[in-house]
């Protein structure tokens, strides 16, 4: 069997030209959705990331704003920029790009953020939210895989069983509550599980976010899968690879993202989409 692809570039496409459709209705109702991204030190790899965002936003038509400090910023200054940024009528929604300087407390300034603007999803309340079923703001990561799961006529997962293997805040623990929101029945694996081929070998949806490249080989899949890989790493050319060993498991699986062009896209589209969101509960 070869499996179907669930390609994150199309639909990251299709998703942006609604989200340009919802900012541009929003703004002749007088509400231009503003992003504020915040930079602290100069990270390449969180330059390039800050860059596409702000990209993304001026080419779905939302107004942005990127904030780039010095590494030597202290965390009260920081702390002083959010508390104007929570204030600003412009801007609905704050990011702080992750990892800060080392003396500077995440979550402190995650915390620090108006959870009405928390679009990357990271602050307790939004976690919270996610937990009891109210509204709030989705992790961006986890939500561009479940649109993933939809976009393939899987929203109800009601009779499925999905396995997540990884349990970060930020990917894994809000991946797994909106599976359990959609009425997957959900195991969670993590570097102490015992047997986790026993485990994804059950799964009809397999998430695998840790990090290490084939952790998810075919002999742990089965047959007719949707496998989505979040994981992001190199391979021995240096080449951008996921968690999932692609070549043997797309013979498995029924469906697969593949890296890159899967996950990836997604997860920017869906900070627009939670941006808009954010400035039409103000509108
Ligand atoms: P993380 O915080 O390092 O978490 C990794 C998780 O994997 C942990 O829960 C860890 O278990 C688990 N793990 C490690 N080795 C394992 C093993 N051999 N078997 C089973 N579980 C294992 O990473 P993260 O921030 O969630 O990110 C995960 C991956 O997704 C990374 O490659 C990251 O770059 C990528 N990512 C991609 C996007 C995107 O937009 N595509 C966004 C975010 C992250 P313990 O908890 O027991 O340590």
């Amino acid at each position: 069997m070869t499996a179907q692809l669930i390609d994150g570039n199309a639909l990251s496409k299709q998703i942006r030209a609604e989200v340009a459709q919802r900012a541009a209705a929003l703004t002749a109702r007088g509400v231009k959705p503003g992003l504020a991204v915040i930079l602290v030190g100069d990270n390449p790899a969180s330059q390039v990331y800050v860059r596409n965002k702000v990209k993304a936003c001026e080419d779905g038509g939302l107004h942005s704003v990127l904030e780039k400090y010095d590494a030597a910023m202290t965390e009260a200054e920081l702390l002083a920029r959010i508390d104007a940024l929570n204030n600003d009528p412009a801007i609905h929604g704050i990011l702080v790009q992750l990892p800060l300087p080392k003396h500077i407390d995440d979550h402190k300034v995650i915390e620090a953020i108006s959870p009405a603007k928390d679009v990357d999803g990271f602050h307790v309340s939004s976690a919270g939210a996610l937990m009891v079923g109210e509204v709030g703001f989705k992790a961006c990561t986890p939500y561009g895989c479940m649109k993933m799961l939809e976009s393939i006529g899987m929203k109800d997962l009601r009779g499925k069983h999905a396995v997540v293997i990884g349990r970060s805040n930020i990917v894994g623990k809000p991946m797994a509550m909106m599976l359990l929101a959609a009425n997957a029945t959900v195991t969670i694996c993590h570097s102490g599980t015992a047997d986790l081929g026993a485990m994804t070998r059950q799964a009809d949806i397999v998430v695998a976010a840790v990090g290490k490249r084939d952790v998810l080989t075919a002999d742990r899949v089965k047959p007719g899968a949707v496998v989505i890989d979040v994981g992001m790493n190199r391979n021995d050319e240096g080449k951008l690879c996921g968690d999932v060993d692609f070549a043997g498991v797309k013979e498995v699986a029924g469906w697969i993202t593949p890296v890159p062009g899967g996950v990836g896209p997604m997860t920017i589209t869906m900070l627009l989409v939670n941006t808009i969101e954010a400035a039409e509960r103000c509108a």
